[in-house]
């Protein structure tokens, strides 16, 4: 009987997942609450700008080749990103955005039961790959101030731990780490003698302006189990393409390859990401409005009475007077959408994208209305 049912197919590990859940999609609120006006997604982390004109260029030229199937190698887009990050192609893997080199990453360097390691309040994924592979995680708190503790987590660091997830900066709490702190990280793993794969998922690394902020790429030589994930979805605008990049040692990279299906980034979406990386100008328009709006929305949040913490990312993160969920709620029903966090271990917080200015401003107005209502039952 019991073999009836479905869930004898799969293992505990897959019967206890819980599905990502992403930003609310602006049709589905339409659909949902019936709005009309124009609505503000601040909920993805997604690019306000648009995507880049030159990488919708190049793959409005692709399209004539949709028949086609891709070069599964992405042999010019790894050529085109070894000149850019002064890198040889053969460290080079493209992925489905870098979402899909997480995966393959478990897949390829994990047996079921191997320990990862992963920080509370970072991104979700990690630890949703490490389950669906059946791993140990251990998943070490944060410093106070949500940022992300170095130095326990090279603590929790086992002889048998693979992988060791470092987002930076982290996502969702927006907080970074420095040159310091990551190279005593890796001082650490040195004068300890492990060697575990250190993956460093940079999504948002084309934002963060502090001048003590590392360029991981300057420390493969030092450590050669350092993977750096990078991706075309948040500052070039690209998401809807699914387009992200793996740097690590050529060993590694032809280990992955083994793993990855054969066509896992499309032709359109290779050719608009080689185009958004002649892009510069794009680029630096969206770091720039990135900039200005983390200013404009930290001071807006701030002048609310709010604690917001500090973000070199496209987003920042909120801590309200009541549940976010609920803010969250009457946040949509003034159409904006922002991101709330209860999976995330932080229901008190909210995330919001950085938009246009027009936009950070309707969100911190609907914010304001939405907590100035809290005293009439509102
Ligand atoms: C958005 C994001 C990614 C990757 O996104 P893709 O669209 O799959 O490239 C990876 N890591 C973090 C922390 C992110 O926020």
């Amino acid at each position: 009987m019991s073999e009836r049912r479905p869930d004898a197919l799969v293992g505990e590990n897959i019967a206890s997942l819980t599905p990502y859940v992403p930003g609310k999609p602006i049709e589905e609120l339409r659909r949902e609450r019936g709005l009309e006006g124009e609505i503000a997604k601040l909920a993805s982390n997604e690019n306000p700008l648009g995507p880049s004109p030159k990488a919708i260029a190049a793959a409005q030229a692709a399209l004539l080749e949709a028949h086609l199937y891709p070069d599964g190698g992405a042999f010019y887009l790894r050529k085109r990103l070894g000149e850019y990050l002064g890198v040889d192609p053969a460290r080079i893997i493209a992925g489905n955005g870098s979402n899909e080199l997480l995966e393959i990453l478990a897949r390829t360097f994990c047996r079921p039961g191997d320990h990862v390691v992963v920080s509370a309040h970072a991104f979700v994924i990690y630890k949703l790959i490490a389950q669906a592979s059946d791993l140990e995680i251990s998943e070490v708190p944060m410093a106070p101030g949500l940022q992300m503790d170095l130095v326990a987590m090279a603590e929790a660091i086992r002889p048998d731990t693979r992988l060791v997830f470092l987002a930076n900066p982290n996502n969702p709490t927006g907080t970074w780490f420095g040159r310091d702190p990551f190279e005593a990280f890796l001082d650490t793993l040195q004068r300890r003698n492990l060697r575990p794969l250190v993956i460093m998922d940079e999504a948002y690394t084309e934002f963060a302006t502090a001048p003590d902020f590392p360029d991981s790429l300057r420390y493969h030589d030092r450590y050669d189990r350092l993977v750096t994930l990078r991706t075309f979805s948040k500052c070039y605008g690209l998401a809807a393409f699914r387009v992200g990049y793996g740097v690590a040692h050529p060993s590694l990279i032809d280990y992955m390859n083994r793993v990855r299906a054969p066509f896992n980034t499309g032709r359109v979406a290779q050719a608009a990401a080689i185009g958004a990386l002649d892009d510069a100008e794009f680029l630096a328009a969206s770091v720039a409005l990135n900039e200005a709006g983390r200013v404009q929305l930290k001071e807006g949040l701030q002048a609310l009475g709010l604690e917001v913490f500090p973000s070199m990312a496209n987003f920042v993160l909120c801590r309200l007077p009541r549940p976010g969920a609920e803010v969250f709620d009457r946040l949509l029903q003034r159409g904006v959408i922002v991101r709330p966090m209860a999976g995330y271990g932080l229901p008190d917080c909210i995330r919001v994208s950085v938009g246009t200015a027009a936009q950070n401003t309707r969100f911190l107005q609907a914010l304001a209305e939405v907590l100035d209502g809290e005293g009439q039952g509102g």
